[in-house]
């Protein structure tokens, strides 16, 4: 299917490593040029370079970090109009909620509630007026089945997921679809690092932890980040303008709901 992106101009926000990495290589294989960005220069150079081998799109890293100003600002700066904003920052931390304090909280709502809005802000108008646009927000499967030890996540998120519920209904008919992609467990470091965590507390090795995670699942396995990408870059198309306000859950059926 040809997705009708070649030559559109995207900012994916969080992109050297996992899910972020995954929508920004399918947005390429599609002919979307891109900036994308991530705290660590390394890394994020080293992503751009494969992109570019593989793609031939044009590809700016810009480092900096989305929950800050400055780090929203340079990347606004190397892409001012963007067809498409893919949202996405780290994780919150886990943990217990009587041990967290303001600044935590305060953390968790930049990065994962807060900084997507502000891109948004930036860039609706502009989409608007051009008549297309796609917003896609990378949340979390907790937003709709939360997870105890990431209440950080929890909150945050739902606060996101409730200003996108009323934002997306408004932009709709303008040609600017915005949704929220709902990864339950995908096979990235931020995954990984849960499993050693987990194998620290219970005296065991994080390979033993990750099976047992995989078979909770009902697939039998985490999910690989490109199947993640690919769905992003579906939502991004020009097929997907009836399709806003959607919280799509990739979960490999984890969610036992009927709906
Ligand atoms: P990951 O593999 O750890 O990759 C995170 C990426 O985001 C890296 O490129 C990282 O680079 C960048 N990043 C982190 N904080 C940033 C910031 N403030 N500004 C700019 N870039 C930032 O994580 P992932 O698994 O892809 O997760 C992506 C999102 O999905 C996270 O919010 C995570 O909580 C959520 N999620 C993931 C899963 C899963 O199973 N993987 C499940 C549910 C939800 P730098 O560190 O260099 O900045």
């Amino acid at each position: 299917m040809d997705l009708g992106l070649t030559g559109k101009r995207a900012i994916v926000c969080a992109a050297s490593k996992g899910l972020g990495r995954a929508c920004a290589f399918a947005l390429a294989r599609e002919g979307v040029d891109l900036v994308i960005t991530a705290r660590t220069a390394g890394p994020l150079e080293a992503t751009a370079a494969e992109i570019r081998a593989e793609s031939g799109v044009d590809v700016k890293a810009v480092p900096g970090d989305i929950a800050t100003e400055q780090g929203r600002a340079d990347a606004l700066a190397a892409c001012p109009e963007p067809d498409i904003l893919i949202n996405n920052a780290g994780g919150p931390p886990q943990g217990d909620f009587r041990d967290w304090d303001r600044e935590d909280w305060i953390a968790a709502v930049d990065a994962n509630m807060i900084a997507p809005i502000l891109m948004i802000r930036a860039i609706v108008d502009g989409m608007i007026g051009r008549r297309f646009g796609r917003i896609v927000n990378i949340t979390s499967g907790s937003v709709r089945s939360p997870i105890p030890t990431l209440g950080l996540s929890n909150g945050a998120r739902a606060g996101l997921t409730g200003f996108i519920a009323g934002l997306s209904r408004e932009t709709v008919r303008h040609g600017v679809t915005i949704n929220n992609l709902l990864p339950g467990p995908f096979d990235t470091d931020r995954l990984r690092d849960t499993f050693a965590a987990a194998a620290r507390k219970a005296g065991t090795d994080p390979e033993t932890e990750a099976e047992r995670r995989r078979q909770t699942n009902p697939a039998g396995r985490f999910g690989q980040p490109p199947e993640f990408g690919a769905l992003c870059a579906f939502l991004c198309s020009v097929h997907a303008g009836y399709i806003t306000g959607q919280n799509v859950l990739l979960d490999g059926g984890a969610y036992r709901g009927t709906m």
